[in-house]
């Protein structure tokens, strides 16, 4: 079992953008640019959006958070959209969500120029994306795929078995690793809450992605020997030995299942970390106007 170490591959691609941010400065190019839009107070988005913009601020790029409060308008947020969407200095950004009740996350979503969509959540990047048109990649599907390929996992003819079918993860999981790509080339099954049989469907699998949001769902007996194991989930459990009275745990059962993989990502320490360095590879495309 070889464990994918999210944290040390993050801090390893986060250098060589830090590098790549000061050569493009030395050759007179534009300092890459990402806003965030908090609306709200939602206690892990506070976090999530802290994240972004101190990660931009140590490999060199410019943040902007624009903080509003719970009670803005979806004509507000609109506003601030309109205002990111023509703002020329702006590479890309992003509107953290889950939104308040009164504010349509679609909309939201289709009123982000596709040109600065970072998050690869708007149709017309995730259209691009299952056509294998340059786009945007939603962060975490990108970040697995970065994992897989720096760690070298064979995917061309594998049978692929993604749980969960979220606009954000799963489903684009199962576009990307179905394409006719140096990361791809797999037969896909995904899997979700109305699938009859998932035992049978995960036995089967050379790769499960397992996004599901449930702790410590995949459990041993339904993994394959020598399976490849990326367990997406994040879940609070509550440990009264804990400092914070709450451990973070994934879906997969990663002490019994660990001794049966190939490889496996550890929760927290693998998936998670690899997020937002895939938000600022997506920033960094969108400064070098590599996508549109
Ligand atoms: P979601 O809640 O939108 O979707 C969950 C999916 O799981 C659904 O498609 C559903 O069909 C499926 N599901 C539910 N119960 C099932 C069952 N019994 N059997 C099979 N499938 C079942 O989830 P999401 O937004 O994709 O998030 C999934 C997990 O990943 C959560 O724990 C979330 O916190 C985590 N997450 C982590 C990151 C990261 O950066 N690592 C990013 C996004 C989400």
């Amino acid at each position: 079992m070889q464990l994918i170490d999210g944290k040390a591959l993050a801090k390893a691609i986060k250098e060589e953008l830090a590098t790549e941010v000061k050569a493009l400065k030395a050759a007179g190019g534009k300092t890459p640019h990402l806003a965030a839009v908090l609306v709200g107070d939602d206690p892990a988005s506070q976090v999530y959006v802290r994240n972004k913009v101190r990660s931009c601020e140590k490999i060199g790029f410019n943040s902007t958070l624009i903080r509003k409060d719970a009670d803005t308008t979806e004509a507000e947020v609109l506003e601030i959209i309109d205002q990111l969407n023509n703002d020329d200095d702006i590479d890309g950004f992003i509107v953290q969500l889950p939104l308040p009740k009164h504010i349509d996350e679609h909309k939201i979503t289709l009123a982000i120029d596709p040109r600065k969509d970072v998050d690869g959540f708007h149709p017309m990047n995730f259209g691009r994306m299952a056509q294998s048109l340059p786009a945007y990649i939603p962060a975490t599907p990108y970040g697995i795929m970065v994992m897989l390929e720096r760690y070298g996992i064979e995917t061309s003819g594998k049978h692929c078995v993604v749980v969960g079918r979220s606009n954000i993860v799963g489903t684009p999981m199962s576009i990307l690793m179905s394409r006719k790509a140096k990361v791809g080339n797999c037969t896909v099954t995904l899997a979700h809450s109305r699938t009859k049989d998932l035992k049978a469907e995960t036995l089967r699998a050379d790769i499960i992605i397992a996004a599901i949001g449930i702790p410590n769902f995949i459990t041993e007996d339904m993994v394959k020997e020598g399976a490849v194991i990326i367990d997406v989930g994040i879940n609070r459990i509550d440990d009264a030995n804990a400092k914070r009275g709450y451990r973070l745990v994934g879906d997969v059962d990663f002490d019994n299942v660990a001794p049966k993989s190939s490889f496996i990502t550890p929760v927290p320490g693998g998936v998670g970390q690899m997020t937002v360095t895939a938000l600022l590879m997506n920033t960094l495309k969108s400064a070098k106007n590599e996508v549109y």
